[in-house]
């Protein structure tokens, strides 16, 4: 579903993807985590495009990132993004957050979005939020109704950069709950977090990046008890 072949980014002259090498099957889940400034939201941006590349390829679901032919349009469609701010629009209610993409992009009849939209609040849980403003939920409720917002689109493959880093800790948990029934339903997963439970609970894989390097990639159980590289054991000595 996503492939990386050797990529390479620089913004300006800083080197900040060196020579990536990445792979994520079609239902995999794949957790990535690494130090601040390690390359991994670039890492994640470059898979929709938000990120232009220099060197190297990147293939999602067949569409080839440097073929001037590929419809980014298209690409973006296949493809949710849940940020660690929430970037819901706050003039909208809940509801009308998510109806906008498919209404727009998917030429959705409103009566048809307005469906959807219910039943995908429905199954993150908060079905009678449906017409409040983002001011008038929670962090995790208004994460929920991101996340609700890209599953709207149907994609195929589901990005989260840091979903949870700007959460109460209390909060936590029902965000992650939603990310790990979507996981158990087969959607393909990129996340970006160093919530290690999440990882060896449901991750395929783990993949740690350091200073723009992909260091160590392997299944949760290998990754934590057995890692191949020292920066990898310093760095889980470090969180865990
Ligand atoms: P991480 O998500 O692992 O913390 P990032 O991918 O955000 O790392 O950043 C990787 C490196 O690229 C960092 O040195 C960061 O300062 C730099 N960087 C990120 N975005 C930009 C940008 N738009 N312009 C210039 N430098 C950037
Ligand atoms: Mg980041």
């Amino acid at each position: 579903m996503i492939l990386f072949r050797k990529v390479n980014k620089w913004f300006g002259p800083l080197h900040v993807l060196k020579d990536i090498d990445f792979s994520v099957d079609s239902g995999e889940v794949v957790v990535v985590c690494g130090p601040s400034g390690s390359g991994k939201s670039t890492m994640i941006r470059c898979i929709n495009k938000l990120e232009p590349i220099q060197k190297g390829t990147i293939v999602v679901d067949g569409m080839d990132l440097n073929d001037p032919r590929t419809d980014i349009t298209k690409l973006r469609a296949e493809i949710g993004f849940v940020f660690q701010q929430f970037n819901l629009y706050p003039h909208m209610t809940a509801l009308e957050n998510i109806i906008l993409a498919p209404m727009k992009v998917r030429k959705m009849s409103r009566k048809d979005a307005e469906a959807l939209a219910l039943d995908i609040l429905d199954k993150v849980g908060i079905r009678e939020k449906a017409d409040h403003y983002p001011a008038q939920l929670s962090g995790g409720q208004q994460q929920r109704v991101a996340i609700a917002r890209g599953l709207a689109m149907r994609p195929k493959i589901m990005l989260f950069d840091e979903p949870t880093s700007a959460l109460d800790p209390e909060m936590i948990n029902e965000v992650l709950d939603v990310m790990k029934n979507l996981a158990k339903e087969g959607m393909t997963m990129v996340v970006v977090t160093h919530e290690m439970g999440f990882a060896r609970e449901v991750a395929h894989r783990v993949v740690f990046m350091d200073e723009g390097r992909l260091i160590e990639s392997a299944p949760p159980q290998e990754f934590f008890s057995n890692p191949q590289s020292e920066r990898t054991r310093l760095f889980l000595s470090k969180i865990l």
